[in-house]
C-alpha cells in the first residue's frame, strides 16, 4: 500500500484543508472533489490540469484512509458552439448542428461512438485510465434529461430575481470572453492556450437575460433541438413556461415540473451542482477566477441553493513545446493521448505533481523530453538511495502510483535518449534494436525488447512523430572514401586508436571511456586522466574527433551521443565505415 506523504508538498497541504472543510460541512460523509470537462471537441492536453489537480488531492486523501469521490462532470449537455478545426471525419455540414446539445450532434464519420460528446469523452476516459485517475463520471445530459435537477431548476426559477440581481452587478463589466482577449494582448498566449482557456462551461454564454425578463433556464427547442430559444412567460404556481425558437419559429408552452429538455445557464448551473453534489474542492482555470467570472459569481449564487462554494484554487496554463509539426496537420490540439504516446504516465503525472497549481509549465514534445527523462531517472535513483529531498520524494511517490497501488512500469528503464537514438537508427528493425540494447551493458543483456517496454515504444513514437526528418540519423551505407583519403596523419591515427579499442570497449560505458580517451592518448596522456591533469586544448581535440566520427558514420557533424551511435551501428559496420 502506498504511503501518505503528509505535509511535504502542496498536495498534502490542500488535502489537510479539504479534509477539515469536509468534516465541517458534512461530518462523516465522503469528501467530494470535482472537475468539469466539456467534450466539445478533442479535449486539449492543457485541460488535463482540471483533472490532475483534484485527482492528486483526492489520492492523498484516499492514502490517508478517508472515503473520497472525485466527480468528473461531463458538460455534454452544453450547446455545440462551433465546428473545431483539425478533426478528421467531419466537414462544414456539422455547422448545421450548432446550438444542439453535444450529445445530439453526430460523431465524426467512422467513430464507434453514438454521438459527438461520447466520441471525445471516450478518448479522455482511456487516457485517464492509463494515468491511474479514479473518478465518477457524471453526464450532465443524463442528469438534466432524467429530471435529476428538477427541484433545483424550479428553485432557480422561483429565485430568478435574486439571481438576476447578482448577475446584474457584473453586466456592465467586460464579459469573460473580452477579458480573455485582453490577457492575450498583455502577454503572448498561443492559440493552443486560448483553446485550453475555454475549458469547461461556455465562457461569455448568454446568462439568461431576455426582453420578457430574466430566466436562468434555457430550453432546447422541441422542433429543431437547438437552444436559440427565449423564455417568454413563466408562471411560478403552475410552472407553465412558454418559449419561442428564433431558429425555426417553433413555440410551445410546457410545464417545467415535467419538462426535461433544457438546462440552467452556465453561471447558475455550476453553483447549483456545487450544492447538489456537496463539492468541497474544485479548482478552475484563470479564466474562471477573475471578478464577474463564473467561479466568483457562483460563490454568490450557491447560497440560494443552500450550498457553499468549494475551495477553488486557480490553476495556471499548461503550455506545450514542440508541437509545430502536429499543429499544421491536427489543428494544434494535442490531447493527453498524444502525450501518452511519447511518455509514460508516470512522467506526465510527475509534471503535474511537482508544480503547484499556480505555477505554469510546459509539456515537451521536442528535444526537451530527453532532458526531462534524464531528470526523472536521476530522481528515481535518488529516491532509491534515500538521498532525495522530502518534497521531491512526495512528487515522485504521487507520480509512480496512487492509493490503489503502483502504475505498471517498464521493467528495465533504460535511458530515454538512448532508446530514442536506437529507435532512430534501427528504424523499426526490432532484432537490431534488441542486439544494441543488450550490448549497452553486456553483463546484463536484455532477453527481450519487452523488458524495455513501454518506454521503448514511447521513445520510438517520439522519434517517428516529433523529430523532423532533417534531424533524423541516417547511417551511411558505404564508407566516405574521399574523406578517408583526405585525412591527415593525426586524424588517421585517432581513427586507428578507436578501431584498436573497439572490441575491448564494446559497451555503453566502455565506448564512452574510449571515445573521450583517444584524444587524451594522442596528446600523450593516459586515457584515464581526469580534467585537472589535462590542458584545456584536449576539449577542442575531443570536439574535432567527434565531428570526424559523425562525418564518417552519418555524414553530418552532429548526431546521437557517440557511444550509443557506435553500438547502434554495430561493430562490423563501424569498422567498414571507418575504413578498416
Ligand atoms: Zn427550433
Amino acid at each position: 500500500m502506498a504511503q501518505s506523504t503528509e505535509t511535504t508538498d502542496w498536495v498534502s497541504r490542500f488535502a489537510d484543508e479539504v479534509i477539515e472543510e469536509s468534516e465541517r460541512r458534512a461530518p462523516g460523509k465522503p469528501v467530494v472533489v470535482a472537475s468539469g470537462l466539456s467534450p466539445s471537441g478533442p479535449i486539449h492536453l492543457g485541460n488535463l490540469r482540471e483533472v490532475m489537480t483534484p485527482h492528486l488531492v483526492a489520492d492523498e486523501i484516499r492514502r490517508r484512509g478517508h472515503a473520497v469521490r472525485h466527480l468528473i462532470s461531463w458538460d455534454d449537455y452544453d450547446r455545440y458552439r462551433k465546428v473545431p478545426a483539425g478533426v478528421s471525419g467531419i466537414d462544414e455540414s456539422w455547422a448545421e448542428h450548432i446550438g444542439k446539445p453535444l450529445t445530439s450532434v453526430p460523431a465524426p464519420r467512422g467513430s464507434a461512438h453514438p454521438n459527438w460528446a461520447e466520441h471525445f469523452k471516450a478518448a479522455m476516459i482511456a487516457s485517464l485510465a492509463e494515468l491511474g485517475v479514479e473518478f465518477d463520471g457524471i453526464s450532465q445530459t443524463r442528469q438534466y434529461t432524467s429530471g435529476a435537477y428538477r427541484e433545483q431548476i424550479l428553485h432557480a426559477m422561483k429565485h430568478r430575481a435574486e439571481i438576476d440581481a447578482i448577475l446584474a452587478q457584473y453586466r456592465t463589466k467586460p464579459k469573460p470572453a473580452d477579458q480573455k482577449k485582453q490577457q492575450a494582448r498583455q502577454k503572448p498566449v498561443d492559440e493552443a492556450e486560448l483553446e485550453a482557456a475555454e475549458g469547461s462551461g461556455a465562457a461569455g454564454e448568454d446568462d439568461g437575460s431576455g426582453s420578457a425578463g430574466y430566466f436562468p433556464y434555457k430550453p432546447y427547442c422541441g422542433n429543431c433541438e437547438k437552444d436559440f430559444t427565449t423564455v417568454t412567460a413563466y408562471d411560478d404556481d403552475s410552472t407553465e413556461m412558454t418559449y419561442a425558437c428564433t431558429a425555426c419559429g417553433f413555440s410551445e408552452t410546457v410545464r417545467l415540473s415535467e419538462f426535461n429538455r433544457g438546462k440552467l445557464v452556465w453561471k447558475v448551473d455550476w453553483p447549483m451542482r456545487w450544492a447538489y453534489e456537496g463539492v468541497v474542492f474544485e479548482p478552475s482555470g484563470v479564466d474562471h477566477s477573475s471578478p464577474g467570472s463564473s467561479y466568483q459569481v457562483g460563490g454568490q449564487i450557491v447560497p440560494i441553493f443552500g450550498g457553499k462554494q468549494p475551495i477553488g484554487p486557480m490553476y495556471a496554463f499548461v503550455g506545450i513545446s514542440g508541437m509545430a509539426k502536429m499543429s499544421s496537420s491536427r489543428g494544434g490540439v494535442p490531447t493527453p493521448a498524444d502525450a501518452l504516446k511519447i511518455m509514460e504516465p508516470q512522467l506526465l503525472r510527475w509534471l503535474y505533481a511537482r508544480r503547484k497549481p499556480n505555477q505554469s509549465f510546459k509539456i515537451a514534445f521536442d528535444q526537451e523530453i530527453q532532458r526531462l527523462y534524464d531528470e526523472w531517472d536521476k530522481l528515481a535513483a535518488k529516491v532509491a538511495d534515500g538521498s532525495a529531498l522530502p518534497g521531491d520524494v512526495a512528487a515522485y511517490t504521487r507520480a509512480v502510483g496512487t492509493a490503489a497501488g503502483e502504475l505498471p512500469k517498464t521493467p528495465r528503464p533504460l535511458p530515454y535518449r538512448t532508446l530514442a537514438s536506437v529507435a532512430d537508427i534501427t528504424a523499426g528493425h526490432e532484432d537490431q534494436a534488441l542486439r544494441i540494447l543488450s550490448e549497452l551493458d553486456p553483463s546484463r543483456p536484455l532477453t527481450s525488447l519487452d523488458e524495455a517496454r513501454p518506454r521503448y515504444d514511447k521513445a520510438e513514437a517520439w522519434i517517428n512523430t516529433h523529430v523532423p526528418a532533417d534531424q533524423r540519423t541516417i547511417v551511411r551505407d558505404e564508407p566516405d572514401t574521399d574523406l578517408l583519403k583526405s585525412l591527415d596523419e593525426p586524424s588517421q591515427q585517432s581513427v586507428r586508436l578507436l578501431l584498436d579499442g573497439l572490441a575491448e570497449h564494446w559497451s555503453l560505458d566502455g565506448l564512452t571511456h574510449l571515445v573521450y580517451g583517444v584524444p587524451k592518448v594522442q596528446a600523450g596522456f593516459s586515457a584515464d586522466a581526469g580534467p585537472k591533469e589535462l590542458p584545456p586544448e584536449i576539449k577542442t581535440a575531443q570536439r574535432s574527433f567527434f565531428a570526424l566520427l559523425y562525418h564518417l558514420l552519418v555524414g553530418r557533424d552532429t548526431g546521437p551521443r557517440l557511444p550509443t551511435l557506435l553500438l547502434a551501428v554495430g561493430q562490423e559496420r563501424v569498422r567498414k565505415l571507418l575504413g578498416e
